[in-house]
């Protein structure tokens, strides 16, 4: 099979458009013919490496994908050849303390798709049966892998591990990126009012067209938390959706007293300097989370197939032109998520 594969950490030119040997099904995995990938932030992060990454080379990228079934190994009950089918890339035992408890993306041996294992930049891939879901008739494999991460991840930050309802205000820190993005989404069908904090009046824009209803610009607020204080009549908002990190202080003083502060990655730096007077002063709480557990995955699918969630999609690019698709994601103009075709 076709796959991009890369020996070595580096930038956009250490991946390669090559041959790699089709994995098979084997016991309790299926085989499935990938007709489409979405890009992620962590496909740049992994490519690039961080202290204590070891990866079995070559690696293929990718945690988002979808396609048909093109085998099933022995004992996979659930599925037959040509069913089509999207991936959870939640990479879980099974049998530990947390997966019996339903919580198997906390997962003692967890492993993310494309991170630790090889992905979905490929024509082929091999999965757990318990990694697929269905995609129905009317919608296409591109908008199902689009979908995948960043609505579980959206998902389980704002409605399983936050609790959001009706009628709270949320503030997004950050106009763009997929799961930002998926948070305005959520946070509205959940009933929330959203405040969005972004870097330009274009992001901004996006940002209202997905429904966002107050919009502050960073370029020209910089003391954003101000901002929010007075909007709010001095209140604060009940919860902030910080995935930038390094704008933790003033996500703190955006905050109202008992506000929820939900964190799932650092698009900006993961370490700054934290004043503790505001948690224990304004009895804040800072709930951190990743990725999703397998019943928030269907949930969030299925709002996608019923149309209450929209996956935004910008470019598509042939398989073997991934560098290509991830010096496009690293420049970060994109609006919602770029896909690879794979024929
Ligand atoms: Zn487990």
């Amino acid at each position: 099979m076709k796959a991009i594969l890369f020996y070595t950490h580096g930038g956009p030119e250490v991946l390669q458009y090559a041959d790699f040997p089709m994995p098979e099904p084997g016991h309790g995995r299926v085989l499935v013919r990938l007709k489409a990938a979405a890009l992620n932030r962590m496909d740049l992060l992994t490519r690039l490496g961080w202290p204590g990454l070891r990866l079995e080379y070559p690696h293929i990228p990718g945690a988002d994908g979808a396609g048909e079934v093109a085998a099933v190994g022995e004992g996979v009950s659930q599925w037959k050849v040509g069913d089509r089918v999207v991936i959870n890339s939640n990479l879980s035992c099974g049998r530990c303390e947390y997966c019996v408890a339903g919580m198997d993306n906390r997962c003692r041996t967890w492993q993310l798709l494309g991170e630790t294992q090889r992905g979905t930049y490929a024509q082929y891939i091999s999965l757990p049966e318990q990694n697929l879901f269905p995609i129905p008739e009317h919608i296409s494999e591109r908008s199902a892998a689009a979908a995948a991460l960043v609505f579980q991840t959206a998902w389980h930050s704002l409605i399983t591990r936050g609790g959001l309802r009706p009628g709270e205000t949320v503030l997004i820190v950050g106009a763009s990126g997929g799961v930002n993005t998926a948070c305005i989404q959520v946070s509205k069908l959940a009933g929330g009012i959203v405040y969005v904090v972004g870097s330009s009046a274009e992001k901004l824009e996006y940002a209202e067209s997905l429904g966002a209803d107050f919009l502050i610009d960073r370029s020209k607020e910089q003391n954003w938390s101000r901002t929010i204080f007075e909007l709010t009549g001095k209140r604060g908002v009940d919860v902030i959706v910080d995935n930038v990190g390094i704008t933790f202080p003033q996500s703190f003083r955006a905050a109202r007293k008992g506000g929820r502060i939900l964190t799932v990655g650092n698009t900006g730096g993961a370490k700054f300097e934290i004043d503790n007077r505001y948690i224990f002063s304004k009895h804040l709480t800072i709930i951190g989370s990743s990725m999703a557990n397998r019943k928030d995955f269907s949930t969030v699918m299925e709002l996608i197939y019923t149309g209450k969630l929209t996956p935004v999609l910008d470019a598509d690019f042939p398989l073997e032109k991934a560098a290509l698709a991830q010096e496009y994601l690293a420049q970060g103009k994109q609006k919602g998520k770029i896909t690879l075709s794979i024929a």
